[in-house]
């Protein structure tokens, strides 16, 4: 599943193709996402200019002067810029096509993403305006993840998963995180201390900068044609690991389940 750093990474590698270029023509080939595609975007959206290219959470907001499109690639969507008259594919079900010949086409064989528009201010679409702050900003540290945990009884991993506290934060790089600020998953958020609130921060800051980065360099170009999406493998150090040594102390790393979610982590490591 695109996570935030496959999304950011596409986000980075598409803006530079779109960012100023004008669109010709909106091609929807099924409108059936996980909501419907609305009608009418290629009567409103020809001939505009694309303004700016960015990232709230998951969604990728490509701007116009007349509004934003909202595109989320759900759990198997991918964003390819291409040539206009490159093959259509099976799961091809949405493109931009551009004035210089060139076009997105966003691929999404399980559907469960979607393309919405909004006119107003996007921030305030029923799907973004009760989002927590983003990970990698400055808003998202210790102190407010400390005070928000008080009194908390969920546990520490659900916590940092819920959008609510700060985006971006999946299953995996939620495991990850836990692992490198050495914090037990099933610790209360309500028990964490300044100390695990400080290592967490900061844990999930890196794990999601190191993403990003190892998205940068494995997908220079998304001109690519080979059909694949172009998300990447990080080196992870408990996620899908149970069973094997951690590689800090040797022990064996161990799976369970919260919030019915893989978890995985070293009990010896994780207090
Ligand atoms: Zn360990």
């Amino acid at each position: 599943m695109p996570e935030l750093p496959e999304v950011e990474t596409t986000c980075r590698g598409i803006a530079p193709h779109i960012q100023n270029n004008i669109i010709t023509k909106v091609i929807v080939r099924n409108r059936n996402l996980r909501w419907p595609i609305p009608k009418g975007l290629n009567t409103k959206l020809s001939q505009q200019k694309i303004i700016s290219v960015t990232r709230r959470a998951k969604y990728l907001l490509i701007n116009t002067d007349i509004g934003t499109l909202i595109v989320h690639l759900g759990m198997s969507g991918s964003l390819r810029i291409l040539s206009t008259d490159a093959a259509i594919e099976k799961h091809d079900h949405f493109e931009l096509q551009f004035k210089d010949g060139i076009c997105l086409r966003l691929r999404d064989p399980r559907r469960f993403g979607c393309v919405l528009w909004e006119k107003n201010n996007v921030y305030e679409h029923r799907l973004l305006i009760n989002l927590g702050p983003e990970p990698l900003d400055k808003i998202f540290n210790a102190n407010l993840l400390f005070q928000k945990s008080r009194k908390r009884k969920t546990t520490i991993k659900q916590f940092i998963m819920d959008a609510k506290i700060v985006v971006g934060v999946g299953n995996i790089y939620a495991s990850e995180a836990l692992f490198l600020a050495k914090i037990n998953p099933k610790r209360l958020a309500g028990k964490i201390t300044k100390k695990h609130a400080d290592d967490l921060t900061t844990a999930i800051k890196k794990i999601l900068k190191q993403a990003i980065k190892q998205g940068g360099t494995t997908l220079k170009d998304f001109r690519s044609s080979d059909g694949k999406p172009g998300y990447f493998q990080q080196k992870l150090k408990v996620y899908g690991r149970a069973g094997e040594v951690c590689s800090s102390c040797k022990k064996t790393i161990k799976q369970i389940i919260l919030g019915q979610r893989s978890t995985y982590y070293c009990p010896n490591c994780q207090k």
